[in-house]
């Protein structure tokens, strides 16, 4: 919704603000809005917004680390949050050519694990879509997001003919 309405901003006149993203985020990733989250930072990235993410949960966002980083945005989980205030009026508030001068938190490390389309599980190793680049934790036949259909996995379950060319879609 924010994208939308920067983008609206941007299209109805001669204003170009510079305009960014704050997520207070204070819940767990919820691996299903993958897909989304993802399109919406690259959607932010070409649009050269950054979205800054200020955690208040207990555990770190690899959706919002990965959103910073790409988007160029700060990232900061505050250890303490009885000085939130103080993080959103410092860091947060500061604009953008302010910001070059100042010491921001540098990210201790960004999670760029992906979760499947499949089951939305957050993996280390998996399948990707040669056509649309959709992820998948297993072996499959087709993909969900395209209907491109792939051959056989790599020294998989079809050892009768081993000879067999893996195909993918981009082969044909
Ligand atoms: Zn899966
Ligand atoms: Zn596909």
């Amino acid at each position: 919704m924010a994208l939308c309405y920067i983008q609206r901003v941007f299209r109805s006149g001669p204003l170009h603000p510079q305009p960014r993203i704050l997520c207070l985020h204070g819940s767990p990733d919820g691996p299903g809005q993958y897909v989304a989250i993802m399109n919406s930072i690259f959607s932010a990235q070409r649009s050269m917004v950054p979205i800054d993410s200020c955690v208040i949960g207990s555990q770190h966002s690899a959706f919002l680390q990965q959103a910073s980083y790409i988007t160029g945005g700060v990232y900061l989980k505050p250890q303490l949050l009885d000085g939130l205030f103080q993080y959103l009026s410092t860091v947060f508030a500061t604009d953008l050519h302010s910001r070059a001068f100042l010491q921001l938190p540098k990210p201790a490390g960004v999670d760029f694990r992906a979760s499947c389309f499949c089951h939305k599980t957050t993996i280390d190793m998996g399948y990707i879509c040669s056509v649309c680049l959709s992820i998948f934790c297993k072996h499959q036949k087709k993909c969900s997001t395209c209907g491109s259909v792939f051959g056989q996995a790599q020294a998989a379950q079809d050892s009768s003919t081993p000879d067999r060319k893996r195909k993918t879609p981009l082969d044909s």
